[in-house]
């Protein structure tokens, strides 16, 4: 038997009031635009691969910030099949004998709600999600992403191969997978398709900017009102990245002294950056924290490592597919 790693990027629509999503929305929300794989065998040997762009016919422009993740430009799309002779192409490099695995739930269900959408019925064998496996594995309590589970394993992402593209996600899910000390557990954590909801545009709670750094220029970070006095307080410092969607700085006012100031992000449906700012009174081990995690991040910029902060933002949206229960 082998084991045939797969992932998927799709594309959604431009936003919510357009035609093609009013007419489709509910039965495509997102339209699959590359299937890559990765074989292995039963040792865990990586075989061959398997990498094929799909021209989509529902959402044809390609979300900008999908674009720019996947590097995939409309004339590599034009120039790719349909969905159903990609589905094709794909089922018959599988071969007999295997199964499927993936990194978490998204890609089944996305993958499932674009075979009914355009009717196309290939025999696929079960999918298994190595994700459950990762975390059982490390004795994590939550879903990890690819690249935090690269960065536990000592894995180190390849110059050449950027995430957020099918071919070379399902390449580290394989590195990921085929350095686990049982990956044959992995048929314990059989999956299957989920029904996909619609993201509800929730209520803005924030300011919208159009980017991260838009945001925190803004006036709202720049200027954060004293958590006792709500005068403005000037910053000490600039912003840090603590996560994906969490920034934080230390700012003084005149008269309360330094406040700890918190900023959390959220990509809405319409791809805009929702910031929330909120201030306390900084406490002794918030003023060390903040320091501590500033000489982190210039030391991890003086060695170039440190990731463009909208990639990381959409890595945390995409993961967070939302599917009825
Ligand atoms: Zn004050």
């Amino acid at each position: 038997m082998q084991y045939i790693v797969l992932d998927l990027e799709w594309n959604q629509p431009l936003n919510y009031q357009t035609r093609a999503y009013r007419l489709y929305g509910d039965r495509l929300m997102f339209e699959l635009l590359q299937i890559g794989a990765v074989r292995i065998d039963e040792n865990g040997q990586i075989l061959d691969s398997f990498n094929l762009p799909i021209r989509p016919s529902i959402y044809t422009i390609v979300h900008p910030r999908i674009r720019r993740m996947t590097h995939l430009t409309p004339d590599i799309l034009d120039e790719s099949p349909d969905f159903g002779d990609a589905v094709n192409q794909f089922v018959n490099w599988c071969g007999e004998d295997y199964v499927i695995l993936t990194w978490g739930c998204d890609d089944i269900s996305v993958l499932y709600q674009n075979l009914h959408f355009f009717d196309v019925h290939p025999a696929l064998p079960t999918f298994y999600d190595i994700q459950p496996l990762f975390s059982k594995t490390y004795s994590l309590p939550n879903r990890t992403n690819l690249k935090q589970a690269m960065e536990l394993m000592h894995l180190d992402p390849e110059e050449n191969r950027s995430f957020h593209n099918a071919l070379n996600d399902a390449y580290y899910t394989a590195l990921v997978f085929t350095h686990l000390p049982q990956m044959q557990d992995v048929l314990s954590y059989p999956q299957q398709a989920r029904t996909l909801i619609h993201p509800k545009p929730h209520a803005t709670k924030g300011d919208l900017f159009e980017s991260i750094a838009m945001a925190l220029d803004s006036e709202q970070a720049q200027k954060p009102h004293c958590a006792i006095c709500a005068r403005e307080t000037i910053l000490e410092d600039s912003y840090i990245p603590q996560a994906a969607d969490k920034y934080v700085t230390l700012s003084r006012c005149p008269k309360h002294g330094l406040n700890l100031v918190r900023i959390r992000f959220r990509p809405t449906v319409d791809h805009m950056r929702e910031m929330t700012v909120r201030t306390c009174r900084a406490t002794r081990p918030n003023i060390a924290y903040v320091h501590t995690k500033r000489l982190q991040i210039q030391q991890r910029a003086a060695e170039g490592r440190m990731p463009d902060p909208e990639l990381m933002l959409d890595y945390a949206e995409k993961s967070s597919v939302t599917f009825e229960d």
